[in-house]
């Protein structure tokens, strides 16, 4: 039989067993894939069906093919099921309003908030065999918890409720739902909360209250500053910086590396207190898009230097003085090819 066979994907990512076998069996059976960036066109007329789509490599003008067959994949959606448990436990939900847990840096039991677990169908559409798997995982993670007598909170954030505005940007902002608000009694008002056995010491809140409230350990200034400084996350770029530490790496002249719990830490006052300090420029090397451990660290840090770079010239700083890049704490070259200004 002369079959074509076409697939229209937005993501050619395999992620259950012998998928990775079937689709190399595909390709080799004259299967085509067009990974896209925008939706295909698919129109109707005259009992024809015709898909354009845009080549993502080539960005050419779309081709089109007329088909005999459309077959389109059913969005899942979560249950309601879903629902209340999200709200319940405070767990992070994702665009489709699955629990979040598509973050790769976590297991896949882990939900965005420190000792929930999901599983199964409430985190994605998953077949039996994974949603076991899982359950084991979860069980595993759960035996973790429960073998300390106490859960040792990381270093977390602290707010000082005399100068929280309760404005609720941090309850807002927090990926790992690690903060509410409620009575202080010694103080007598009411302020946020910082649960700190589920916060992680992102530092995402502090670059983001208005108020400053927030505190969370900074980095300390140096006294004769390198010419370049180069603020590392602790889960990519220090973790780079640390396997080129253990080979006996020459760190280069005049530049001065420094961990931060997360970019998201980096906040405006950071990148500016170092100028002021005496730094030329300011390097902000944060995780990857879709691979950072508090979910959207790097996308705060990002904007926050977008918005820095715009504005620096109008206090006399060069906009390429101040820069953010991605790595991943595999790509050592990366954070090899830092050189002073
Ligand atoms: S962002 Fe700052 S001011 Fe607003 S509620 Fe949180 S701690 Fe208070
Ligand atoms: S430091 Fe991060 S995890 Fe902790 S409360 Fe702030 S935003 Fe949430």
């Amino acid at each position: 039989m002369n079959i074509e066979v076409l697939f229209f994907l937005n993501s050619l990512q395999v992620a259950e067993r012998e998928l990775e076998e079937k689709y190399r069996e595909g390709r080799k059976s004259g299967v085509l894939f067009f990974p896209y960036n925008q939706l295909p066109a698919v129109r109707v007329a005259d009992k024809e069906i015709t898909v354009s789509h845009k080549d993502i490599f080539t960005e050419g003008s779309p081709g089109s093919w007329t088909c005999d067959f459309l077959v389109v994949d059913e969005k899942a959606a979560p249950g309601w099921e879903v629902d209340w448990p999200t709200r319940m436990f405070n767990a992070p939900s994702d665009r489709e309003g699955f629990f979040s847990s598509s973050n790769p840096t976590a297991l896949p039991a882990e939900s965005g908030r420190k000792g929930v677990f999901v599983v199964g169908n409430s985190r994605a559409n998953s077949s039996t065999e994974e949603s076991l798997a899982e359950a084991s995982a979860a069980a595993a993670g759960v035996s973790v918890l429960l073998a300390k007598p106490e859960i040792e909170a990381e270093t977390h954030a602290t707010v000082d409720p005399q100068k929280c505005a309760l404005c609720l940007t941090c309850v807002r902002v927090c990926p790992h739902s690690a903060i509410d608000y409620g009575e202080y009694p010694e103080h007598k008002r009411s302020a946020a909360r910082i649960f700190d056995a589920a916060c992680i010491g992102c530092g995402i809140c502090v670059g983001e209250c208005p108020a400053r409230a927030i505190e969370l350990t900074t980095p300390a200034p140096e006294e004769k500053p390198a010419k370049t400084l180069v603020l590392c996350c602790k889960r990519s770029a220090q973790q780079a910086r640390e396997t080129l530490a253990a080979h006996k790496w020459t760190v280069p002249k005049d530049v001065c590396f420094v961990e931060v719990p997360c970019a998201g830490r980096v906040d405006t006052g950071l990148i500016l207190k170092a100028f002021e300090t005496g730094h030329e420029r300011v390097l902000v090397l944060g995780c990857h898009e879709d691979a950072c451990k508090s979910i959207y660290g790097n996308t705060a840090a990002q904007r926050r230097v977008d918005y820095l770079k715009k504005n620096l010239p109008a206090i006399g700083i060069a906009a390429d003085r101040l820069e953010m890049r991605r790595l991943a704490a595999s790509q050592v070259e990366r954070l090899a090819a830092v050189q002073p200004a």
